[in-house]
């Protein structure tokens, strides 16, 4: 069994070595992190952002804490995933322990959004987060070793006592050292840092697995432009509060992908909905001026939104959100995969996680990191070092 956490100092000499750092605390992150720490494993998890959940997102417009005042009321968007279905027994194993686990007053829960919407003819539970979809990413971070605002900008490596061990430096010079890395970015970005860091991954020699570094390459997302808006008054978008444009060649250019209204979900006490544009809509204007942007997809979701196009009164605010890397769109990413995750280096263990190597949804992604996380408490790695 590993020791317990030691604190973090400034000093590098007795800072921790952890077992494995995992970056990414998105929902990928966050199922290795847990599975790992339940194992016995001291592990941290370092992210760039100020809070967990990474596509799991929720945004909140603080206006004022009467929640039950209508005339005060707060606006709240899921603005990346919206909702999450589970097709494996593993995923719904996992599901069903975190929900008995989650002390509602403190974390929220989990319950279902709708099974069966009257466009579609399959049953399946769509589970939301009670406060938005970060109310499962925030349970489990809040149990775990964090560092938010710590966006890694290096991967070293330091000889230590006839084994190596990873460094992690952050842009502001912080460093992280642990035994074992699992990398749970969006591929593209995790190939960034990696190709930053060849200097001192060229020391791993042939262990380095060159190959699966090469087809990780192919693995691509689409963007997701993304569009917050307040309105004065419902939504037209039917129960349970949902419109999804089907993908096909006859739509593949149109604004729109789709439109969730937040009120009707159940986590915003303001009328919010969030408006998504399709993949090769969002490609094509990825860079375009926000007000380009907004002005499109406004337009476009104006049916539902009860405006005209010269009378956009009912609208009251929008923001807007440029998901560069949004759901996975190389179709054989899993077959490249098969495990569901990447294995660069056994020993010192370099993993790479997320739904990249399982497909475009928020259970790949889960069981993408659990399976990473169950690779290395197989091979039993830990502790070789310890200060
Ligand atoms: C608009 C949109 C709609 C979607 N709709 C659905 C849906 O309805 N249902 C569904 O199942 N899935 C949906 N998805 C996909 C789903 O959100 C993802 O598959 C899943 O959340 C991916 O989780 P992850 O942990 O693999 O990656 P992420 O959630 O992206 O987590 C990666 C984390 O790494 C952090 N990070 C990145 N670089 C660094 C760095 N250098 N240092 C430190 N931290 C770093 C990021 O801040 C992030 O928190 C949607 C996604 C988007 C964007």
């Amino acid at each position: 069994m590993p020791e317990k956490k030691i604190p973090e100092t400034k000093n590098k000499a007795s800072a921790p070595i952890y077992d494995c750092l995992v970056v990414g605390a998105g929902i990928s992150g966050l199922t290795a992190a847990d599975h790992l720490q339940r194992s016995g494993w001291n592990v941290a998890v370092l992210d760039k952002a100020r809070g967990a959940g990474g596509r799991m997102a929720t945004r909140r417009k603080k206006v004022n804490p009467d929640w039950a005042n209508p005339v005060w009321a707060n606006p709240v968007w899921d603005h990346g995933a919206q909702y999450m279905t589970v097709r494996t027994p593993v995923a719904q194993a996992l599901l069903d322990q975190w929900r008995a686990n989650m002390p509602e007053p403190d974390y929220g829960q989990l319950q279902d959004w709708y099974n069966l919407a009257p466009s579609q003819d399959q049953h399946s539970v769509r589970w939301i987060g009670t406060r938005g979809m970060t109310t499962l990413p925030k349970y489990l971070a809040a149990s775990l070793t964090t560092f938010f605002e710590t966006r890694i900008v290096n991967i070293g490596l330091q000889s230590f006592s006839r084994a190596f061990l990873w460094e992690l430096t952050a842009d502001d010079g912080r460093q992280f050292r642990g035994q074992n890395i699992v990398l749970t970015m969006p591929v593209p970005q995790a190939v960034v840092l990696i190709e930053a860091s060849q200097e001192t991954l060229k020391d791993l020699g042939s262990a380095f697995n060159t190959t699966a570094f090469e087809s990780m390459k192919s693995i691509q997302y689409d963007p997701c432009l993304a569009v917050l808006a307040e309105l004065s008054s419902p939504s037209n978008i039917p129960p349970p509060g949902f419109v999804e444009f089907r993908d096909s060649p006859e739509t593949a250019n149109a604004p729109l992908a789709f439109l969730g209204d937040n009120y009707q979900k159940g986590i915003s006490s303001a009328y919010t909905v969030t408006l998504h544009g399709s993949p090769e809509w969002s490609k094509a204007y990825f860079d375009a001026a926000e007000t380009e942007i907004t002005h499109q997809l406004i337009q476009a979701a104006a049916p539902w939104l009860d405006i005209s196009q010269h009378n956009l009164s009912q609208v009251i605010s929008t923001q807007l959100m440029r998901w560069r890397y949004s759901q996975v769109s190389k179709k054989n990413a899993s077959t490249s995969f098969p495990e569901g995750f990447c294995t660069l280096s056994d020993e010192p263990g370099l993993l790479l996680a997320g739904d990249g190597f399982g497909g475009p949804r928020i259970e790949a992604a889960i069981l993408s990191g659990l399976s990473a996380a169950k690779a290395l408490t197989s091979t039993n790695k830990i502790p070789a070092i310890k200060v």
